[in-house]
């Protein structure tokens, strides 16, 4: 029975753990917290990613490693790869963990992408704020997750503020500077590439974020079969650009009919999470197939599914599970305002059905803003 290590414990590592039971694996999770979600169903090592004996005890106990935590240190992964095979590649994570690496990718391989500076200083700054234009948005190049280390300005009145705010740490994760776009969808592909090369892709989905925050998914996307050509070319040149094996997920901006590459999640995802119930083989399950060097399971999906996050505290089930094709995800974590504790998927064989299910749960729940604009597009 092979054993695999996961660097976090969070949800995605905990949904690992869950989906690929039946394959008869083992996990051993390292993270920093003693009460890590994932922890509830694998057993961990509590310690720092780069902590030597931390890293030792979780090496000498596994057979393969891979992440939930894309901010791992890339020295720890690449030490890690000195002792046990490591997917995806410590290349592959090093290059997702910085926008600037990740975007010049992106552009090399004729990928559109937003406008974008590197920013080390103040006075770049403001001569990439005149170049780019208002509004834009100032990210820590690394480091950054659901919308945390961004500041959006709004006009040239707000770059102190984005200084004050992030400035310190221009010399340390760096800075980039976007051009905000106004774009009409937000699209990802989820993705997974094998070992031999194989590549297989989820349908395209659609996303609504709400503070920086994916708040719904909803798959397929309803986009026409040219734009979708489009989005699956992209995923599938960057997968060989670098040698990905594993789950990954690219992230679009649609503008005006043209796809623009926001940034590439190096695993499991997210706007992925409806593949659980919605497709023949979950990006959790395809992941560790990938892994291991298992043949890649089908990615097809049956009818049109539709993720809702919950963010800070669980709101009651009864409503999802009182729904026929409802499913539930509680997490096991504390309440915390900004926090992803859980999400529920609704499937359903039509559009109509999908968007009536909705209806239904927005109001029991009282969140009409977080369907509405999934109702509507189902709608469309
Ligand atoms: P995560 O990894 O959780 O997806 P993140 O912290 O890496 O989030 P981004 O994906 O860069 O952050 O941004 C979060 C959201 O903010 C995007 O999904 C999008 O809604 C909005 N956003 C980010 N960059 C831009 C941009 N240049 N123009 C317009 N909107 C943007
Ligand atoms: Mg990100
Ligand atoms: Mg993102």
């Amino acid at each position: 029975m092979k054993t695999v290590g996961i660097l976090g414990g969070g949800q995605l590592a905990r949904m690992m753990a869950l989906s690929a039971a039946p394959l008869g694996l083992r996990f051993l999770v390292l993270d920093t917290a003693a009460d890590a979600c994932a922890g509830q169903f694998a057993p961990m090592v509590v310690g720092d990613y780069t902590d030597e004996a931390a890293l030792a005890e979780f090496a000498s106990k596994i057979d393969v490693a891979t992440f939930d935590f894309e901010n791992v240190p890339a020295e720890s992964a690449q030490w890690l790869a000195t002792r046990v095979p490591v997917f995806p590649s410590p290349r592959a994570l090093a290059v997702a963990q910085d926008r600037l690496a990740e975007k010049t990718l992106f552009r090399e391989l004729g990928i559109p992408v937003p406008d974008f500076a590197d920013i080390d200083s103040r006075a770049a700054l403001d001569a990439a704020v005149v170049k780019l234009g208002t509004p834009c948005i100032l990210k820590t190049r690394r480091l950054g997750y659901d919308g945390k280390g961004q500041f959006r300005i709004k006009s040239p009145a707000d770059v102190d503020a984005a200084w004050d705010a992030l400035g310190a740490q221009a010399g340390t994760v760096g800075l980039i500077l976007e051009g905000f776009v106004v774009f009409q969808r937000e699209l990802s592909v989820v993705a997974v590439r094998g070992q031999d090369g194989e590549f297989r892709a989820w349908p395209l989905t659609e996303n609504w974020h709400v503070d920086g925050v994916l708040s719904a998914s909803l798959a397929p996307a309803r986009v026409d079969d040219a734009m979708n050509a489009v989005a699956m070319s992209h995923a599938r040149k960057l997968a060989e650009a670098l040698d990905y094996v594993g789950v990954f997920a690219l992230e679009l901006f649609c503008r005006d009919g043209v796809l623009l590459a926001n940034e590439l999640a190096p695993r499991v995802h997210n706007s992925g999470h409806w593949t659980i119930e919605g497709s023949e083989t979950s990006q959790f399950q395809n992941h560790l197939r990938a892994v291991l060097g298992l043949p890649l399971g089908d990615t097809r999906m049956l009818g049109v599914a539709c993720m809702l996050n919950w963010i800070g505290a669980m709101p009651d089930a009864a409503a999802v599970l009182g729904e026929a094709s409802g499913h539930w995800h509680d997490y096991g974590k504390q309440p915390r305002a900004g926090r992803k504790v859980g999400h529920a998927t609704l499937r359903a064989d039509t559009a109509h059905e999908l968007a009536e299910a909705l209806m239904r749960v927005g109001a029991a729940l009282d969140r009409h803003a977080q369907v509405a604009p999934v109702i509507a597009r189902l709608r469309d």
